[in-house]
């Protein structure tokens, strides 16, 4: 049996290399589930296919040619073989894959995807996303939810743009993460909120060891018992 780590959390809430270091740690595999939507989101601008046209982008969902590979940076996606995994990080990329995320039709088509690289491992994974532990996979092992206030978030995502070279202010990524958050916690399937067991980390002031050492620790504590 795969041990099943679940981290959600919101945008900017730090749980995507909070999430990389623990599965690198304990040698477990780690699957981003977020870049799925992004690369869907991207998919649908390549051919044109609306953000807001359900039955076309459930469509698209079920033929996309998407893999994964490990990578230093914790895995690389590949659309159609090709290396998307810098192409889907933009900010219009962000807001399109909130868009595509919020029909059923789009996420039963890529559920199946999440739980067979999830159940790949032969030791363990951690998977981060918004339904992880609610959806993807409710019997988990363990799960986490990560959270830190709107400016810190939105502090972390500015930061993390610039350091690509994108030019946006930090107001905008603001306001965008608010609208994506808001998205997110309201679509009708699947919403972004925090299983009733989930382990809350509020990551706010905290440095990223920290969270790092806390997850392992409750990982330590019911991992191979
Ligand atoms: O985590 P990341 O910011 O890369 O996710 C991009 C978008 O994909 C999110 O804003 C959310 O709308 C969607 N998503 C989702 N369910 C997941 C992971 C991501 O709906 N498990």
């Amino acid at each position: 049996m795969v041990f099943i780590v679940a981290i959600d959390g919101p945008v900017g809430s730090g749980k995507s290399s909070v999430a990389k270091a623990v599965a690198l740690e304990l040698g477990f595999a780690y699957v981003d589930t977020g870049a799925i939507y992004r690369a869907l989101a991207l998919a649908a601008l390549e051919a044109k296919v609306s953000w807001q046209d359900p039955a076309a982008l459930a469509n698209l969902a079920e033929s996309l040619d998407i893999s994964f590979l490990p990578s230093v940076n914790g895995q690389k996606t590949l659309l159609k073989k090709i290396d998307v995994s810098t192409a889907i990080r933009t900010e219009e990329i962000s807001q399109g894959s909130s868009k595509v995320s919020q029909y059923g039709e789009v996420r039963s088509r890529l559920l199946a995807l999440q739980r067979r690289l999830g159940e790949e491992s032969a030791t363990g994974s951690v998977l981060e996303g918004r339904d992880i532990g609610t959806v993807v996979f409710p019997n988990a092992d363990i799960k986490f939810f990560l959270n830190a206030s709107d400016e810190e978030r939105a502090k972390r995502r500015f930061l993390e743009l610039a350091q690509r070279g994108d030019k946006v202010a930090y107001e905008t990524v603001l306001a965008d993460l608010k609208e994506r958050d808001e998205r997110d916690a309201k679509r009708e399937v699947a919403p972004l909120f925090a299983a009733p067991e989930a382990i809350l980390i509020n990551t706010d002031g905290l440095v990223q060891r920290q969270v790092i050492e806390q997850i392992k620790n409750q990982i330590e504590k019911v991992y191979r018992k």
